[in-house]
């Protein structure tokens, strides 16, 4: 039985990272629950070129990493695994980590939110060369080149229009010809001159995992059948984002999409337990967002604990 803690942070993206290191400087020797998918959606990406502080950019899976070293050089504890389960009907709340469970004063919940795949073997296997879910990270790497952009809401337009900055053209697919994507924002894409739209059309395979490398797509349209092949640089989902909130469903209160709901600053609707990141950011979903967010989070969990006597 692991003793009880004062914050378990859940999520080992650089939300939950860095309120690892506020908080173990704080000596309160926070547990960090690292999940599946440690390191978050950072360790997707190669070089991160907008978080302050490294003129040359620096490598993203290194970024965080960096940040976790930081936090365990001042003592906070990792555990590898996920939360299956989680009780926050009574203090102290009770977390099921991989079968165990853990009692803790406070949580962070930094658990993050999942860019949407389309699910292709090739597009997983050339993330992060060519496939990316982050146009503000990655359209740099695509000045001049050819840029396809998949999706029909406001992120797809949003970054199909700021890819233009870069791309020598920019592509976007869409399977259908209605689209979820606001009129404005709609009307700023198609008077886009560098934008073509391809509608009622699927991406069937993206190219060439063989050199590691995204040279091109095959596509389909839905309604002739026809099939073709398109060359192609850079390969970017805007999807859609599944927050990582389905196990605390019912106890902590998210909107119809699963985004927690903030009370303000990093609280939810339950005391003690507070939000960083993603989890709860759907608009800017940045990495130095999601840190500010960890510090927050940490920040709220030392005064709450004073407040309590511990
Ligand atoms: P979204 O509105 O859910 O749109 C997702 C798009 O991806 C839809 O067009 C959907 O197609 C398509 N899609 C989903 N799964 C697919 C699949 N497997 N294959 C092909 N296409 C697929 O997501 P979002 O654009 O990220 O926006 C999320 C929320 O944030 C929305 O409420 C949006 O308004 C908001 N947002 C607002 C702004 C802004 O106001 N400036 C900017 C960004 C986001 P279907 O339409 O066919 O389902």
């Amino acid at each position: 039985m692991i003793p009880m803690r004062n914050v378990l942070i859940i999520g080992s993206g650089c939300a939950g990272n860095t309120a690892a290191i506020y908080t173990a400087r704080a000596n309160l020797k926070p547990l960090v629950v690292s999940g599946h998918d440690a390191g978050g959606q950072l360790s997707l990406t190669t070089l991160v070129e907008n978080f302050p502080g490294f003129p040359e950019g620096i490598n993203g899976p290194t970024l965080v990493e960096n940040i976790k070293q930081q936090a365990q050089n001042f003592g906070a504890e990792y555990l590898h695994g996920a939360v299956l389960d989680a009780d926050f009907s009574a203090r102290p709340f009770r977390l099921n980590v991989e079968g165990e469970w853990i009692e803790t004063r406070t949580v962070i919940i930094a658990s993050g939110a999942s860019a949407r795949w389309l699910g292709l073997p090739s597009e997983q296997k050339l993330i992060g060369h060519g496939v990316s879910s982050c146009a503000t990270c990655d359209g740099f790497f695509y000045r001049g080149k050819k840029i396809m952009v998949i999706g029909g809401g406001d992120s797809a337009m949003e970054e199909a229009h700021f890819l233009t900055r870069f791309g020598s053209e920019v592509t976007l697919v869409h399977r259908r010809e209605e689209f979820r994507a606001s009129k404005i924002v709609l009307d700023r894409a198609r008077q886009n001159p560098k934008i073509k739209f391809l509608l009622n059309t699927v991406v069937e395979e993206v190219k060439d995992v063989e050199k590691n490398l995204v040279t091109g797509v095959r596509l389909r349209d839905v309604k002739t059948g026809k099939v073709w092949e398109q060359d192609v640089d850079g390969f970017f989902l805007a999807i859609g984002h599944i927050p990582n909130t389905a196990v605390f469903r019912g106890q902590i209160e998210t909107d119809p999409d699963g985004y927690i709901v903030s009370q303000g600053g990093a609280r939810t609707n339950i005391s003690g337990v507070f939000h960083a990141g993603d989890v709860q950011d759907r608009v800017y979903r940045q990495a130095i967002t999601a840190a500010g967010a960890g510090c927050m989070a940490a920040i709220e969990v030392e005064r709450y604990l004073e407040a309590e006597g511990h």
